[in-house]
């Protein structure tokens, strides 16, 4: 029986041992992995994906709750997005982007269709973090400013700019490569900056800040402020009642651009083609990449409002990258917004969440007490492990020595026994599975983390 297909196209079986060594081994001795000591990884080497599971090459199946990195939303080896990227290399494999194409104009026509009012067009990039340089970039330029606030507890990329808008541990080893970037706190009521006692105070006193925050820094020197619609790795952070709404009118009122990062947020992942979309606020630019594809072919890019377009009409922009578009990410692009309309991915995953998701989670809450808080919104939440309800100190992954903590770490391992590949982060057990996701998988991954706990 074929499980899965090799390097050279043979067909193999699980359990083909030299298959897995010669994988591991090409991997071990050429390949330098990104966030980790090189000599301390040891990445599960992966047979084949389908649908919302993976196999290593022991036929170990796992059920995927990361959606590898936040990415997969239409799952393994979707049947529509391998057409589209097969049909597109047999018909034009690539082309330079100072050229028209058909795929990367559909593409850029059905991202701003679908994003905010006065979107009027797409500059691609290759991934998030660039998306993210763009959008400063472009916004410097529009306003002339030189300075841009991100939050704290956020991640907006690796690359110089973005790393430095990061707001968590990430950024310390590599500085501050940007000079213009200012951190400032967003909302957080489970450990609230603002001493706030109700999620309104904490968006009262989170807009006091900014706008401190704001007048402390010289309004006429702030091109942007960046935030994360709902932030992603660092904790599933959805926006209090009225703050992204109260951002858009500081930025309205200091003639600062407001700039959306949608990178996981995107595509589905809250029920919304994008995040901010339910909170009834419009940006200036957003950011995507990720889930335009499902990261088949990489792709990524910021949308742009009508005002900043004409910026740019009779001024050049200073930018850009050989890969901007590429037809084969742009394809896949296309046939991602075939596949949500014809599978109706948006009800599937607002439905999944309310009636599934969300009820289980807070039932797995009242039953153990190591969760603190529950939080999240469509197919994208968050539990955040303590060690004491009361104290709210956190279950995390390493102790104040750098040394792996053992409860949270038999968690994530509990998990993974039991064929349920988590998406940890910090204190957080992370559910983000693709949205293609059935009830009945649903049900199983949090029977296994409901078990693990
Ligand atoms: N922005 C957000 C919110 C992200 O979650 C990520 C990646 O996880 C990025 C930007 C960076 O994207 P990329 O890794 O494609 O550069």
């Amino acid at each position: 029986m074929t499980d899965f297909i090799d390097l050279n196209g043979a067909e193999q079986s699980f359990g083909d041992t030299d298959a897995q060594r010669e994988v591991r081994q090409n991997d071990r001795d050429y390949v330098f992995h990104s966030w980790s000591a090189q000599a301390q990884i040891n990445p599960l080497p992966v047979a084949k994906g389908e649908g919302v599971r993976f196999w290593d090459y022991d036929g170990k199946e796992y059920l995927d709750f990361s959606s590898q990195l936040v990415n997969l939303n239409l799952g393994h080896q979707h049947p529509g997005l391998v057409k589209a990227i097969q049909d597109q290399a047999g018909r034009m494999a690539t082309i330079q982007p100072a050229m028209a194409n058909d795929v990367r104009g559909e593409l850029a026509k059905r991202v701003v269709e679908h994003s905010f009012e006065g979107a009027r067009s797409v500059f691609f990039t290759n991934g998030g973090a660039d998306a993210n340089e763009y959008a400063v970039r472009m916004a410097r330029h529009h306003t002339g400013r030189q300075k841009v606030l991100a939050r704290y507890r956020s991640y907006h990329g690796s690359t110089a700019t973005a790393i430095t808008l990061t707001g968590e541990p990430r950024r310390w080893a590599n500085g501050t490569p940007d000079a213009g970037v200012v951190h400032f706190f967003g909302p957080y009521p489970y450990r609230s900056e603002f001493y706030a006692e109700t999620p309104e105070q904490e968006t009262e006193r989170a807009l006091q800040h900014l706008e401190h925050t704001i007048q402390l820094e010289g309004p006429n020197t702030i091109a942007a402020i960046i935030l994360e619609s709902v932030t992603g790795t660092n904790g599933i952070l959805v926006p209090t009642p009225g703050y992204l709404e109260g951002v858009r009118e500081l930025c309205d009122r200091h003639g600062i651009v407001m700039i959306c990062d949608e990178v996981m947020a995107g595509f589905g992942r809250t029920g919304e083609w994008f995040a901010f979309q339910a909170f009834g606020v419009t940006p200036d630019l957003v950011t995507f990449a990720k889930g335009v594809n499902s990261g088949y072919v990489p792709l990524g890019g910021v949308v742009i409002s009508e005002a900043i377009h004409n910026t740019f009409a009779d001024r050049s922009f200073p930018g850009g990258l050989t890969y901007s578009g590429h037809p084969l990410g742009a394809a896949a692009g296309v046939a991602t917004f075939d596949i949500f309309e014809e599978e109706q991915i948006l009800e599937r995953v607002r439905d999944l969440g309310e009636r599934v998701v969300e009820p289980r989670l807070r039932e797995l809450a009242e039953k153990h007490p190591s969760i603190g808080e529950v939080r999240g919104k469509g197919l994208f939440w968050a539990l955040e492990l303590v060690l004491d309800r009361e104290t709210r100190d956190p279950l995390v992954p390493f102790n104040a020595a750098g040394e792996a903590a053992a409860p949270f770490n038999a968690v994530v391992a509990a998990c993974k026994n039991a064929g349920l590949w988590p998406f940890a982060a910090g204190n957080r057990l992370q559910i983000a599975p693709p949205l293609i996701i059935s009830e009945e998988d649903l049900v199983t991954g949090l029977d296994i983390i409901d078990e693990a706990l």
